[in-house]
C-alpha cells in the first residue's frame, strides 16, 4: 500500500435478499475493522435504505451506478440526487459488467462521473482490459483511454478513487499477480502525472479488483501502488471482507 488512506469497497452486485443482507450487515457490524481504512459497501439500489438504517456509520455506502444527470423522465434510472438522499457518499461507475454486459461506453460513463461529483458524491472509477486486449499487448492503451474519458469529463480528482479491475480477473477466481497489478497501477499513476498533474498522480488512490479474497489480499496489499481493493464475491461474506479490509500494511 502507498501513502494514501487504504480504501476497501465491497461490491455486492445484484445479490441478496432482505434476509441475507440483514445477516451480512450484522456480520460487518460485529467485525473488527482497522481504523485507518476507508470501508465502503455497495448494495443493490433496492436495499440501500435497509443497509443505511442498520449498518454501522463506520462503513460508508456506495451505489453501483447512477444516471448521467438530474432525475426526471428516465424510466428505470436512479439519479445521483436520489442516491445522495438515501445517505450514500459514493457511486461505482464504469464497472466492467456495465461496460461489457450492458454496453456503457467511455463518454456515457464520463458524463455520469461529472454529474455524480457535482452532487457531492465520490466516484469509484473502474477501468480495466479484457483478456484479448491483454494478450494483444493493449492493456495500457485500454486503461489510458478509459482514464482519459474520466479526465476529459470531470472538473477535479479530489473525490475520485480509481479501481483497476482487469476484466479477466473479475469473478473468475484468476486474480492478477501482485506484479501484474502493480505494473498497471504504476502506469496509471504515470498517466495521471503526465496528463493531469503530479499532485493528482501522487494523491489519487488506485485500488485493485478482480478475485481478491481473504487469502490473496495480503500479498497484493504489500505492493507500493495498491491503495486498497474493490471486492465482489468475497465481500458477500462478512468475516472474509473484514480480513481484506485489515490487510492494510
Ligand atoms: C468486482 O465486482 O468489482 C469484482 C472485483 O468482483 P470479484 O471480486 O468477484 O472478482
Amino acid at each position: 500500500a502507498g501513502s494514501g488512506k487504504f480504501f476497501v469497497g465491497g461490491n455486492w452486485k445484484c445479490n441478496g435478499t432482505k434476509e441475507s443482507i440483514s445477516k451480512l450487515v450484522s456480520d460487518i457490524n460485529s467485525a473488527k475493522l482497522e481504523s485507518d481504512v476507508d470501508v465502503i459497501v455497495a448494495p443493490p439500489f433496492v436495499y440501500i435504505d435497509q443497509v443505511k438504517n442498520s449498518l454501522s456509520d463506520r462503513v460508508e455506502i456506495a451505489a453501483q451506478n447512477c444516471w448521467t444527470g438530474k432525475g426526471g423522465a428516465f424510466t428505470g434510472e436512479i439519479s445521483a440526487e436520489q442516491i445522495y438522499d438515501l445517505g450514500c457518499s459514493w457511486v461505482v461507475l464504469g464497472h466492467s459488467e456495465r461496460r461489457h454486459i450492458i454496453g456503457e461506453d467511455n463518454e456515457f460513463i464520463g458524463k455520469k462521473a461529472a454529474y455524480a461529483l457535482s452532487q457531492t458524491l465520490g466516484v469509484i472509477a473502474c477501468i480495466g482490459e479484457l483478456l484479448e486486449e491483454r494478450e494483444a499487448g493493449k492493456t495500457f492503451d485500454v486503461c489510458y483511454q478509459q482514464l482519459k474519458a474520466f479526465a476529459d469529463a470531470v472538473p477535479g480528482w479530489d473525490k475520485i478513487v480509481i479501481a483497476y479491475e482487469p476484466v479477466w480477473a473479475i469473478g473468475t477466481g484468476k486474480v492478477a499477480t501482485p506484479d501484474q497489478a502493480q505494473e498497471v497501477h504504476v502506469a496509471v499513476r504515470d498517466w495521471l502525472s503526465k496528463n493531469v498533474s503530479a499532485e493528482v498522480a501522487s494523491k489519487t488512490r488506485i485500488i485493485y479488483g478482480g478475485s481478491v479474497n481473504g487469502s490473496n489480499c495480503g500479498e497484493l496489499a504489500k505492493q507500493e501502488d495498491i491503495d486498497g481493493f474493490l471486492v465482489g464475491g468475497a465481500s458477500l461474506k462478512g468475516p472474509e471482507f473484514a480480513t481484506i479490509v485489515n490487510s492494510v500494511t
